[in-house]
């Protein structure tokens, strides 16, 4: 029997690149040597990190004034590492709050600033975006944070938003599974272990004009200044999880690059919604059709008792790791760029068979 996992991350991972890897596992194009066994300072290790940045670089198309950083630490790491290479000699910083990541990282900028609220879908549960015409800016503020995806509630920006500030984006649960516009962002960072590669690798791409206004008496790990002069060798990287990222970095450009995989994800996001929605309500999303993620896809049922029959039942038909967030409940399936068509195919059928014979 195939498994299919719908996990949030750590998540699925293409089933060639594991295979490539696993193949290579000893012996790395005979070095004789696992790449988990190489010096980060050695030339093969050296080649490897190059090569994962310069396809990262072509598959968003960066510009030449961007630096790319492959560091640790996860996106709550970058909760406080923005703030405090980013607020400079201003005061306060402006969020749009569309989902619990956000929140968050809020939380933790409000040790170092202060925060305005310039948009918030709390009101509504977290089921939708706040039109951009109505959001109040603080025109002090260093720069605009947003989740371009939240990852648990299932909400995901359709568009770039527009700002006179930089623009700091926390892409992790949506980075690579579509073409964006890097030139319009101050700052992107994304956790690794969605769409990347392993947890342990936490990707952030900055514009070169950000770097060295770091707050006085910032930990040295925490300027990103340091890691790009040192092409984020300062310390020891996580340098297997940048191997397995270079592979799949490779695997995305023979999809067809971020084109490519986006019309794939949007099939196969189309295909788990229209099920949804053609249930006659035995299937409910809350969110707000415009802004529904097209990679992670919450969805209740009639009670609890179902939806525990329902995680129980697609786990032993193979279909696993399908439980909402326990902050929220209900389903969620995460269809990162790895989930293969058939696998929501597969889900689909579950779904279908399941609401005949419990509606
Ligand atoms: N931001 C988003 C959108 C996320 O989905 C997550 C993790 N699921 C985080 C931040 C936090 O990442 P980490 O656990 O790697 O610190």
């Amino acid at each position: 029997m195939s498994i299919y996992n719908f996990s949030a991350g750590p998540a699925v991972l293409p089933q060639d690149v594991l295979i490539e890897a696993a193949r290579e596992m000893t012996d790395w194009h005979g070095s004789g040597m696992s790449v988990m066994e190489m010096s980060h300072r050695g030339r093969e290790f050296m080649s490897i990190a190059a090569d994962a940045e310069a396809d990262l670089r072509e598959l968003l198309a960066i510009p030449s004034n961007y630096k790319v950083l492959f560091l640790q630490g996860g996106g709550h790491s970058q909760f406080s590492m923005v703030p405090l290479n980013l607020l400079g000699d201003r005061k306060s910083i402006d969020f749009v709050v569309t989902g619990h990541w956000g929140k968050l990282a809020l939380k933790e900028a409000h040790r170092f600033a202060e925060v305005n609220v310039a948009a918030s879908g709390e009101d509504s549960q977290f089921t939708t975006i706040p039109p951009q015409s109505g959001w109040k800016r603080d025109p002090g503020a260093a720069y605009l944070h947003y989740v371009s995806n939240e990852t648990i509630g299932g909400v995901q920006f359709p568009y770039i938003p527009e700002s006179d500030v930089p623009l700091v984006c926390d892409m992790s649960s949506d980075f690579l599974s579509r073409p964006v516009d890097v030139s319009r962002f101050g700052l992107i960072f994304a956790g690794a272990q969605k769409n990347v590669g392993p947890a342990g690798l936490t990707l952030v791409i900055i514009r070169e004009d950000l770097l060295g206004h770091v707050r006085p008496g910032t930990p040295t790990m925490f300027d990103y200044r340091v890691h790009a002069d040192a092409d984020s060798m300062y310390n020891t990287p996580p340098t297997y999880a940048i191997y397995m990222a270079g592979l799949v970095f490779k695997w995305l450009k023979a999809q067809g690059g971020l084109k490519g995989i986006a019309a794939r994800n949007a099939e196969k996001a189309a295909l788990l919604y229209q099920a949804i929605d053609a249930s006659n309500g035995f299937y409910r999303c809350p969110v707000d059709k415009p802004y529904r993620s097209q990679m992670n896809v919450p969805f209740r049922l009639p009670s609890e008792a179902l939806e525990a029959q329902f995680v129980e039942s697609a786990a032993a038909a193979g279909l696993v790791q399908l439980k909402g967030h326990r902050s929220v409940g209900g389903m969620r399936a995460s269809i990162y760029n790895a989930m293969p068509l058939e696998g929501v195919r597969t889900l689909v059928r579950f779904m279908n068979d399941f609401a005949r014979n419990n509606g």
